[in-house]
């Protein structure tokens, strides 16, 4: 039933003639494989795309797709809560390549046409953001987007196509990192890149000239992830929200950072866009100390510390968003937990956080 593993790297040619006019549907493991292709096409079709590219990693297939449409002299506007690693590569590589990134705060709408220079190529959405779960309103800002000339890319990461499909609300361009909810198991590194009619030629060009493919193992187990990933969304949703709502009650919780809950900036958005919430959200405590907040955390049972995310165990980390933060302050007095709710049973994962805030509340 599912496409079986077809390895890298030759393909033979049965004659002379074939090979030099590359006759065959496959040519070379870097051109793609069935197993390659298998993954593209289901995932073009679940995005609503014209075509698929895929990467080894998320952040591979951020850089993959900022390179396909940036030349020398190009401005990329960037939304100020992106995934840390992206603004990274901005600065580090897009930079060193004569192509200028400014950063906007993520809940800016319709005002984003002020900022949109005559050079501007690109404007980068991740919505909701890493670390602080704010919703943008991408069709507002996509829409601007196309009238100025320039590509709209979203990073859309957290919802998946199931819950929000990108290229209907305006994205040309989106990424997903299949490390996360494609896999489900922490266990692999996927990204892919897929693109509307328009975008897609550059990107399949763009691939090709990096032949940055991913290992076959890898692809064959995203395509079996994907047969599961509606049902362990689901169950991401209900167990997150779960824990969202637990966390809320907490007295030693200032507020939960959800894009489901009422106050979470862009929630109407939220509700007007997205088909659900996934099982990653955020929480600020109030103002404890390191150690108290080291005793809470180190002790904890069930819940991994680590990054990634989307993984069937729990996974939990303390951030500090204002840190990476350039045209905007997130205003904070406690400490940020990341969470990461897996598929452990809702009751067991309360009772590690209420021991853990015992930890806390003990150490002062
Ligand atoms: C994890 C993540 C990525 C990168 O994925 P990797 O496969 O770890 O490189 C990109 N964007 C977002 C929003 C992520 O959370």
């Amino acid at each position: 039933m599912n496409t079986p593993i077809y390895r890298g790297s030759t393909v033979l040619f049965p004659t002379m003639d074939d090979l030099l006019n590359r006759r065959a549907k496959y040519t070379y493991g870097t051109r793609g494989t069935p197993t390659t292709e298998a993954l593209e096409t289901a995932w073009t079709e679940l995005s609503g795309a014209a075509g698929t590219v895929l990467s080894p990693s998320g952040l591979g297939a951020i850089s993959l797709a900022l390179l396909s449409v940036v030349e020398a002299g190009d401005h990329v506007l960037v939304t100020d809560n992106v995934y840390w690693p992206t603004r990274a590569f901005c600065g580090g590589m897009l930079a060193k390549l004569g192509v200028e990134t400014s950063y906007f705060d993520p809940m800016i709408g319709a005002s984003v046409s002020e900022l949109i220079r005559p050079n501007t190529k690109v404007l980068f959405l991740e919505s909701p953001g890493s670390l602080t779960f704010e919703v943008q309103d991408v069709p507002a800002m996509a829409a601007i987007a196309e009238e100025k000339g320039a590509v709209t890319i979203i990073d859309n990461t957290w919802a998946t196509p199931l819950l929000f499909p990108p290229h209907a609300r305006g994205a040309d361009i989106a990424i997903e990192a299949g490390t996360k909810y494609l896999s489900g198991s922490s266990d692999l590194l996927m990204g892919l890149v897929s693109a509307n009619a328009e975008y897609f030629p550059r990107l399949r060009e763009t691939y090709d000239l990096f032949s940055n493919c991913p290992g076959p193992e890898d692809v064959f187990l995203c395509l079996r992830g994907m047969r599961s990933m509606s049902l362990r969304l689901r169950e991401a949703e209900s167990q997150g929200l779960a824990m969202a709502h637990w966390l809320a009650a907490r007295p030693e919780v200032r507020r939960v950072l959800h894009p489901a809950l009422p106050e979470n900036p862009g929630h109407e958005i939220w509700k007007r866009d997205f088909a659900g919430a996934s099982g990653l959200f955020g929480v600020e405590l109030q103002p404890v100390s390191r150690e108290a907040l080291a005793a809470m955390l180190d002790g904890l049972r069930l819940f991994g510390m680590g990054f990634s995310w989307a993984g069937f165990e729990s996974l939990v980390i303390p951030c500090e968003p204002n840190k990476l933060r350039t045209a905007t302050t997130f205003a904070h007095e406690g400490p940020i937990l990341r969470f990461s709710i897996g598929l452990e049973d809702v009751a067991d994962l309360q009772e590690d956080l209420d021991a853990g805030f015992a930890r806390l509340r003990a150490a002062g």
